[in-house]
Order: structure tokens, then sequence, then C-alpha cells
């Protein structure tokens, strides 16, 4: 059950630097290129990244070249959620796109149409933006999270972004911060006066899942090791198991996983821990089959939910669903939210027994799981 091989920090896999000719002056761009020691490519600003071949047939290749540049849209927006499954009123801030790891799942495959990873240098710009957003609620309590569109840690050996952001997160007091990662780079974060600032969350998966799905991403164990070792430096933790997905021995699977998530890390340091069942927009099945002939989870049965993605039958998520969150409830403290991500009311009344509304609603279980633990 235990998978060994460690691929260690995803950050290496990038083995070029692409920078926008309008960014080359900045400093944050000289001190990443400074680390990085990378052959440097300058790209004009109408440029891109030259990589051979068409998307997404080029994105394994793409995922070694890594573009720093400006952001030109906003940094800091409401997740898209839709009307039909319970959302959580995440706000996304935007640090960059796509990632070095190579999940077989990942809806960037088919959301985006670049192959490069892009990384944005501008961070006055962001830092300037979240002053805005938070002065103008001051009632409001935000919980942030940069890893919509990228993982939040995996190319943090190069950026060093997450020390800035924990330590500008640590003197806003309606706000907290979700760092999500696949990956254990988290040396930065140690040492830091983060004041509960920031959550540090891991997704989790079925060990087969992870061993065979989720290409240059750290071990269970390992994911566990550094989720311990964040909560001894007083971090906030929170889990993922998301996408679950249908496959042979599923049951002991995440009974195992789950097994040695509460024999590694302490019930009490963990906020939240949200389920999720595999879905997914219809082209992302052709771009998987074509990058990982190999891989079969997509050929099950699955219908069209309501937001056009795919999902697995009711009664199979509800299934899926009960198995899990007996064994999370076996262990989890009282008031860890576990909480469905993106669920209709009615899965949410068959599997928990009441709705997100009769607790105050999703968002309103959420914060007050931000603030309990430490
Ligand atoms: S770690 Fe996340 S962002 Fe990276 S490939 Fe996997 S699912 Fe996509």
């Amino acid at each position: 059950m235990n998978q060994t091989a460690s691929y260690g920090d995803p950050a290496r896999f990038v083995t070029r630097l692409h920078v926008a000719e309008d960014c080359l002056d900045l400093p944050y761009t000289q001190e990443i290129i400074e680390r990085a020691r990378l052959p440097v490519t300058v790209v004009g600003e109408r440029d891109v990244p030259a990589i051979d071949g068409e998307y997404p047939h080029n994105l394994s290749a793409g995922k070694r070249h890594l573009l720093l540049c400006r952001n030109r849209g906003a940094f800091f927006k409401p997740c898209p959620a839709t009307r039909e499954y319970r959302c959580c009123d995440y706000q996304v801030l935007n640090i960059g796109m796509n990632c070095p790891m190579d999940c077989v799942y990942c809806i960037l495959q088919a959301y985006l149409n670049n192959p490069w990873l892009s990384f944005f240098v501008n961070v006055e710009d962001l830092f300037a933006e979240l002053d805005a957003a938070l002065a103008a609620e001051p009632a409001r309590f935000f919980r942030i999270g940069t890893g919509e569109f990228t993982d939040s840690l995996a190319l943090d050996s190069l950026t060093r972004l997450s020390p800035r952001l924990v330590e500008y997160m640590a003197g806003r007091d309606n706000a907290v911060l979700e760092l999500k990662s696949k990956s254990v780079n988290t040396d930065n974060l140690e040492g830091l006066d983060h004041r509960g600032r920031t959550i540090v969350a891991w997704s989790l998966n079925s060990p087969p899942i992870m061993a065979r799905e989720e290409i240059r991403t750290a071990t269970l164990e390992e994911r566990l090791q550094a989720a311990a070792q964040c909560a001894g430096w007083g971090y906030t933790l929170a889990f993922h198991f998301d996408p679950i997905i249908l496959h042979p021995g599923w049951e002991e699977g995440y009974r195992y996983t789950i097994n040695r998530l509460f024999a590694t890390v302490p019930a009490t340091s963990i906020a939240w821990i949200s389920l999720g069942a595999l879905r997914y927009l219809p082209p992302l099945k052709q771009i998987a089959a074509t990058r990982f002939p190999g891989s079969r989870f997509f050929y099950q049965e699955f219908i069209d939910g309501l937001d056009g993605k795919r999902r697995y039958f009711r009664t199979q998520r509800v299934a899926m669903y009960r198995f899990i969150l007996n064994e999370l409830q076996r262990h989890a403290h009282s008031r860890t939210c576990l909480y469905f991500c993106m669920e209709n009311d009615t899965i949410w009344q068959d599997v928990f027994g009441f709705v997100p509304k009769d607790r105050g609603g999703l968002p309103a279980m959420l914060d007050r799981a931000a603030c309990w633990p430490a």
C-alpha cells in the first residue's frame, strides 16, 4: 500500500526560464533568475515561449518551461462556483498558471491553452489589490487560496513567494490564506510569524491513485510528514480528498490514507477536510486519454451534471462519501469542518444528515473552522 518512490522538489522539472521583457528589471525577477540558475530566454511583449508541437500534446514538454511575466488581469477573484452546487465562497489569489506536477485528472489541462508554466512577478500589484479588497469590506471574513490555477508550493523553492504571503496575511485580521499543495516544499514556511493566518493544506487520495495518476507529486508519507512538521511550526492544516476516484480496492485505499493521516498529524490542528468525487469537463477525457493512455478511470459510467461537468451517478457518490465520511469521523476532532466541495443539498442530506443552511451556510461553517485550531 505504501508508495515509496519520492520525486523530490517538482520545481527541478523546470529546465528553462523565459522572462517577459517588461519584467526583466524587476528586483523579484532578478532574484528568481539568480536562485534558479537556469538558462534564460527574454521574450518580447507580444511573444510567447516557443514550445514545439500542438496543445495539449506539448504539455509534458511545456511543463519544463517557466515564464516570469506580469499579470495584466485581476489577481483576486471569487472562486468560479456554480449556482447548482453548494459553494464555499472562496477567494482565489492568482499567483500563476499551470504546475510542474502532472495529474491525469488535472482540470487545468482542459482549462488552459498554453503548455508552459507562468508565474506573476508583479507582486507589488498583487499586494496592492489585496490591500484594497480587504480594506473595502472590513466586516467580512475572507478565505483566500492560491491553489486554483496552479499548486501553491510547487515552485516555491524558486519563487520564495510563500514567506511574503504568510507575513502579509499575519497582519490581517479579516482573512486566512490556504496554501494547497501536492508537493512538500514547505522549507520556506519555517520560522515565520504567521499568527495563525495561514492554513497549509494537502490533497490526499488512495495510495494507488497517488502513485499512478499523480506524476511528480510527493508520496502520502512525505505529505503527512510535511503536514506534521507544519503543525509543529504552529500552522493550522487542512486536507482535501479530491478527486475521490472509484478503483479496485478503493475502500481499503481511502481507509489506509485516513488511518495514516490521523496517525501522523494531530487532529486538533485540522481546520477542515473536504470531499469531492471526480468531476470533469467532457474535453478532459480526450486530453487525458491522449496524454495518459494507460489510465482507465475516465472509462467508467458518468452523468452530465448541471454545471456541464461529468460526475459519478448519485448512488455511487453517496456510497463513496458515506464510507469515507464514516472513516474520517472515527478520528476527526468534532470542531474540524468536514464538507463537500460542489455537491447539492440532496447529497448533503443523504450523507451528512443535514444541509449547510441548517448550520448557517457552508461559508459560515468554514469561517468558524478557520479560527479554532491552535
Ligand atoms: S498538482 Fe494540482 S495543479 Fe498540479 S497537475 Fe496536479 S491537479 Fe494540476
